[in-house]
């Protein structure tokens, strides 16, 4: 038998979350107007070299890259601003006069890494991009974006970790701070960070082994090397933050795992009860340099990416089931010419929105009835040699038990009046259907 490769999974049982997840992400990310772009699985390796950063794990310990027959280096994308920062600059997305510009994205990203609870590699990610914009406020829109979105899906019990980094100046000031820090005692961090020592420091901060090591912990933070001018637009942010009524902690310790982020970077936590110590399913945060970096002209911007496996996992753990789809009508067809009846009916049915369905397995009118159940019919209509001759049929409830008769010709006016009677009806998709 040939089995699935480590890391990767079948969605099987949980595609109703995953549907869930889907349609949220598509109204939530209409009411704040961003734009579906979908970018390539796989682009030129020097885009995430350059785009992601030479130094960060991603790139050195877990891209999946390879040379196609045309000597080229392709890597699977291991995240998804570097492809839509490329697509802003090469599409001349910068040119659109709607702006800022703003986009979400979806889909897989590789990464080799060990897999483990909420870890594979091959995920999904749900992402946006808001570009030419440096105002504080729209970064408290991508996360009051992220926050209504955690809403629409009802995992409502979340954390928004929220620090600065600053632009150039800061960023340099506390890079500094921290070497001096570390300097005489780097030999008692791992080898890793020894490594980070000299290529960047920051991500000493975000090294899994090394978290609780006292040096680490009385490192110097971001937020005390901040300008004044990056200090403003940290205050600004917690503003607009507070005045959307968003809570979130400012966490001084919050440095994230890319090289690209500049000012505000933030992280969405569920508590550990839910997820365990891998609790962030989102991450974010400003990157004003990124499009100049990769060629683009100078155009600040700000987004976040979330992990759609851990939010499942969450969802799951905190007891939330999507919405399950109805099945209105299920048919039960005894004899050739009810089973032509019974498609022209299903036709009429599904044209007009509801849903149907019937056996195709020449089961006995028991079987059929068990299907119904498997299926969670909400009527069944049986129909037989005396139906066809009478042109009438008999309507079950399968909630109440209650019947009503009808004739053939009225029976998709007949459901639709049971599924609207009183108040409105909780299957009302049918009204969206295809008529
Ligand atoms: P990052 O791009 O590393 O900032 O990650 C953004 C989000 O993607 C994280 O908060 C995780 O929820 C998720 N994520 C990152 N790596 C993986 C992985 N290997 N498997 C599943 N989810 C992941």
């Amino acid at each position: 038998m040939i089995t699935k490769m480590k890391g990767t999974y079948d969605v099987t049982d949980d595609i109703g979350y995953l549907q869930e997840i889907e349609k949220k992400m598509l109204t939530v990310s209409k009411l704040f107007r961003y734009e579906e772009i979908r970018t390539p699985h796989f682009e030129a390796t020097e885009l995430f070299h350059r785009g992601v950063g030479e130094t960060t794990d991603i790139i050195n310990k877990e891209t999946y890259t390879f040379e196609d027959r045309g000597n080229r280096q392709n890597t699977l994308r291991p995240e998804g601003t570097a492809g839509v920062v490329r697509a802003y600059i090469e599409n001349k997305l910068y040119a659109n006069p709607v702006t800022p510009q703003k986009y979400f994205y979806y889909g897989s990203m590789f990464r080799y890494e060990r897999p483990q609870k909420g870890r594979f590699r091959e995920f999904r990610q749900f992402g946006a991009e808001a570009f030419g914009s440096a105002s504080p406020e729209i970064d408290a829109e991508v996360i009051a974006y992220a926050v209504t979105f955690l809403k629409a899906i009802k995992l409502k019990d979340v954390t928004v970790h929220l620090n600065s980094l600053g632009g150039k100046a800061s960023k340099t000031a506390y890079h500094q701070a921290l070497k001096a820090h570390l300097k005489d005692d780097i030999t008692a961090l791992c080898g890793d960070c020894q490594t980070r020592y000299k290529d960047n420091p920051l991500r000493i901060l975000d090294c899994k082994v090394d978290a609780d090591h006292p040096l680490v912990k009385g490192a110097p933070k971001p937020l005390d090397y901040l300008v004044e001018e990056d200090r403003t637009h940290f205050e600004r942010v917690q503003a607009a933050l507070k005045a959307m009524q968003i809570p979130f902690v400012v966490d001084d310790n919050l440095v994230r795992g890319l090289d690209y982020y500049t000012h505000t970077v933030f992280e969405i936590k569920v508590p550990e009860a839910l997820l365990g110590r891998q609790n962030a399913i989102c991450g974010g945060g400003r990157y004003n340099n990124l499009v100049e970096t990769l060629g683009g002209p100078q155009t600040p911007a700000t987004g976040f990416a979330f992990g759609i496996e851990r939010i499942i996992v969450a969802m799951k753990a905190a007891g939330i089931t999507p919405e399950a789809s109805n099945l209105h009508v299920y048919f039960i067809a005894l004899g050739d010419q009810a089973k032509l009846a019974t498609l022209a009916l299903m036709q009429r049915f599904r044209i007009g929105g509801l849903t149907a369905n019937t056996d195709y397995l020449d089961k006995n009118i028991k079987g059929q009835f068990k299907q119904s159940d498997h299926q969670k019919a909400r009527f069944v209509i049986v129909i037989g040699d005396a139906e066809i001759a009478k042109r009438e049929i008999e309507i079950k409830d399968q909630r109440t038990g209650d019947t009503v008769n009808t004739s053939l010709e009225g029976a998709y006016e007949t459901v639709v009046k049971l599924l609207t009677k009183g108040d409105a009806c909780e299957d009302c998709d049918y009204q969206k259907g295809a008529r």
